[in-house]
């Protein structure tokens, strides 16, 4: 391979590990759990929304799991109520920026602000919350998971995509999600949209109950923070038993 050929590759697969959610050039992130658990994490991104945030905790308690929401500060801003709410019903609440712009087109001291304005967003609507970053579409380079760190906060991905966000059913998002289950994943699905507040997520709703009606016998829908203690402490027993 020639060196023009050989440098042209190199920066395709740069590009692509910048999106990527599993890719880890760039710094360690959480994707997944350990593959041997029963354990799976259902997240959601750029929340709160309003009607589908509620809606979607309704679905949640009905089936008694819970889930991790990656929250946009300005929409946390406008509706603290719906953050309250979320944290109140025991779920997990994370960063997603305040204003959700792609991080690797940003400048460092952006980013931090970003972060930081979303944090205390959070911080006057629910208080206390986990220490979780999710950068918005997942975007990054090198130098922003380190800055992450430095804020105190641990980014976390995913590795099975809802594509809800396109999605002109719910059976297409369920078929997005259910076949590919395995033990230890991260699902990416959304309650809101970056774009605008109101944004209509009732299909990625009613996917999520079909997806729990179909599958809370068999793994733990549980939250990031129990996924990672659970990779951290292997002995930890699952409660859903092998079939
Ligand atoms: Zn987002």
């Amino acid at each position: 391979m020639g060196m023009a050929a050989f440098a042209a590759l190199a920066a395709t697969a740069a590009g692509y590990q910048t999106m990527a959610p599993t890719g880890q050039w760039y710094g360690r992130a959480f994707c997944r759990g350990p593959r041997g658990s029963k354990q799976i994490g259902l997240t959601f991104d750029d929340g709160p929304n309003d009607p589908h945030t509620f809606r979607l905790l309704e679905v949640l308690s009905k089936h008694n799991v819970h889930a991790t929401f990656f929250l946009i500060g300005r929409y946390v801003r406008q509706r603290p109520d719906i953050a309250a709410e979320i944290a109140k019903r025991g779920h997990v609440i994370g960063n997603h920026s305040f204003t959700h712009p792609l991080l690797t087109l940003e400048p460092a001291s952006r980013i931090r602000d970003e972060i930081l304005q979303c944090g205390e967003a959070i911080n006057d609507a629910a208080g206390e919350h986990s220490n979780l970053f999710r950068a918005p579409w997942g975007g990054r380079r090198p130098g922003v998971f380190a800055l992450v760190r430095e804020l105190g906060l641990e980014p976390v991905m995913w590795n099975i995509t809802g594509y809800d966000w396109s999605a002109r059913s719910a059976e297409f998002i369920q078929q997005q999600v259910a076949p590919k289950l395995r033990g230890g994943d991260v699902v990416l699905l959304h309650d809101g949209g970056h774009k605008a507040f109101g944004t209509d997520r009732s299909k990625t709703v009613e996917a999520v109950d079909r997806i729990l009606e179909e599958y809370r016998d068999r793994y733990d829908f549980v939250s990031i923070p129990e996924m990672m203690r659970r990779l951290s402490n292997p002995q930890l027993a699952d409660s859903k038993r092998s079939p």
